[in-house]
């Protein structure tokens, strides 16, 4: 019985993903929210973030990043984390992020966090990560998306 409830969870976690805790590495690793990360990432959202990658980082972005759209517990309009087997994950909000055009924004805002990550306050929207934000709407970036 113990051995059955084994492997359907481990089948489980394939079909319907897993759960996450995320934590602020700024914040002495703190939980800030539990996630549920789908067996598979959002083929849209990958395909806009490896569109920007290779248009606005330079395609210097880890190709690995799992990007999806879940629930997030209130106020979380997106999330940057590292999970898994993938090198990060991207969360966006269903609930917050109604349309492509908000979808794409907090990606791209998302992405940002990715660059920045391992840096002391990359979760932090410091000057930095501001000058990055209006680089990226300089490039175009949100040309389609305003
Ligand atoms: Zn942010």
């Amino acid at each position: 019985m113990t051995k059955l409830l084994i492997v359907s969870l481990f089948i489980g976690s394939f079909i319907f993903g897993w759960q996450t805790n995320v934590t602020d590495h700024s914040n002495e690793g703190m939980t800030i929210a539990t996630v549920m990360v789908p067996a598979e990432p959002d083929a849209k959202m990958m395909s806009w973030y490896s569109g920007y990658n290779a248009t606005y980082f330079n395609d210097a972005l880890p190709h690995d990043t799992f990007v999806f759209i879940t629930d997030l517990p209130t106020r979380y309009i997106g999330l940057t984390f590292e999970c898994g087997q993938a090198r990060y994950c991207i969360a966006i909000d269903r609930k917050l992020n109604p349309t492509i055009q908000d979808r794409q924004f907090t990606l791209l805002h998302e992405m940002v966090h990715v660059q920045f990550y391992g840096n002391l306050d990359y979760t932090l929207h410091r000057e930095p990560f501001k000058r990055r934000m209006r680089e990226l709407c300089a490039e175009g970036a949100f040309d389609d998306i305003f």
